[in-house]
């Protein structure tokens, strides 16, 4: 069965009787017991609940990976993650990442021990020889957030396993219709579900996903222990939400072509961030290594106090951390989603604070259109 077909196609109610077409919400804390000494499949549902399996289940599938993991957030998934190191272990980062994510690595994780070393993925050789016999996990974002930066996810997982590290990848931009890193030679990917996966701005979730059964076992025991998993409601929401995942973004796509391509040559625009365009510089790798280039663009404009404009003025676009919804809306990623970024890591990275990102929705693309013409041309 192709994607599309497989969104909506699955066992959405494994050993059910009634056979209901849509996954049943278990809101239960615990299962009876036949005998204090015999478990059944479910016991506890921190440890394990059937409306959280079927998500799993389908997330496993559609990443194309042994198991996945459901949890409250994407941070929840990224910090489950990081708990496979132990102390004096490194993680090498590339420098553009999710602020929360920054801020896990910079003022968190130092607290047990787990240092992460800040390098540039897109020089594979030089992150090369950023691998030391300490690292223990190559960590990337592709494409990158909010530079849109395209990563060579294939190179990296080459390089890590050379080093005997593992690569983990954040792909909550791309999601898995657009881009599966287990099969470009990933161990590890993490998906923050509140974005494109449920798609409707009315969950938080995270995912992890990994492709081999070892690896599984270590990530059940640290959700099991640390009890981060996803409650039955939300499973039920990510799950309607993916089934309309293709739709979503064939249409989120469509409309991101459009206005990256008008913006492109707008006069009042600086540059535009998008990998989609045949001028990007990861152009021709993203659509290697990925099925479209997604619906988010970045872009420049010729001042911060003319991006907070255009901002503040946009209509349609919604100023609102996140991405990934059926509405479009508007950030400044140096104000807002980044400004978590701590203080060591700005000196490796710079977000200008002209930089707007704008994640494309479903709307009418003329309505959009019409939208950015009118309020660009008041700045
Ligand atoms: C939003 C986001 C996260 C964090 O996910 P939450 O669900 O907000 O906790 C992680 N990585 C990326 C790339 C994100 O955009």
């Amino acid at each position: 069965m192709k994607f599309g077909t497989r969104l909506v196609h699955f066992n959405a109610a494994p050993g059910d009787p009634n056979h209901p077409m849509v996954t049943p919400i278990y809101q239960t804390a615990t299962f009876e017991q036949e005998n204090a000494d015999t478990f059944g499949p479910y016991d506890y549902s921190r440890s394990g609940n059937p409306t959280r399996k079927v998500l799993e289940d389908q997330l496993a599938a559609l990443e194309g990976g042994a198991r996945a993991f459901a949890y409250s957030s994407g941070m929840a998934a990224i910090s489950s993650v990081t708990h496979l190191l132990t102390a004096g272990d490194e993680i090498l980062a590339d420098w553009d990442l999710y602020g929360g994510t920054s801020r896990l690595f910079a003022q968190v994780l130092q607290r047990s021990g787990v240092r992460v070393v800040l390098s540039d993925a897109n020089d594979l050789e030089r992150f090369a020889a950023a691998i030391t016999p300490a690292t223990k996990m190559v960590y990337v974002e592709s494409p990158t957030n909010p530079l849109l930066r395209v990563l060579d996810l294939s190179g990296l997982a080459k390089i890590a396993h050379d080093r005997g590290t593992l690569l983990c990848v954040d792909s909550s931009a791309m999601s898995p219709y657009l881009q599966r890193p287990l099969a470009l030679g990933a161990d590890i990917v993490i998906h923050s579900g509140t974005k494109f996966l449920s798609g409707h701005s009315d969950v938080m979730a995270g995912a992890v996903i990994v492709a081999e059964e070892a690896l599984a076992r270590e990530m059940y025991f640290l959700q099991n222990a640390e009890g981060t998993a996803l409650a039955p409601f939300e499973c039920f929401l990510v799950l309607r939400g993916l089934k309309t995942l293709k739709l979503r973004m064939d249409a989120q796509q469509r409309n991101t072509r459009l206005i990256a391509s008008y913006l492109k040559t707008h006069p009042k625009v600086a540059s535009v961030l998008y990998p989609g365009d045949p001028d990007h510089p990861g152009y021709v790798l993203q659509h290697k290594q990925a099925n479209g280039a997604g619906a988010l663009i970045s872009m420049r404009l010729p001042s911060a106090a003319a991006a907070k404009q255009l901002a503040e003025s946009l209509r349609l676009f919604k100023i609102a951390v996140s991405f990934g919804s059926v509405t479009s809306t508007v950030s400044i990623p140096a104000a807002m989603s980044h400004a978590s970024v701590a203080p060591e890591h700005q000196k490796t990275r710079e977000i200008p604070r002209d930089l707007l990102r704008l994640s494309i929705g479903i709307e009418d693309s003329e309505d959009l259109l019409a939208d950015l013409e009118e309020q660009l041309t008041r700045i």
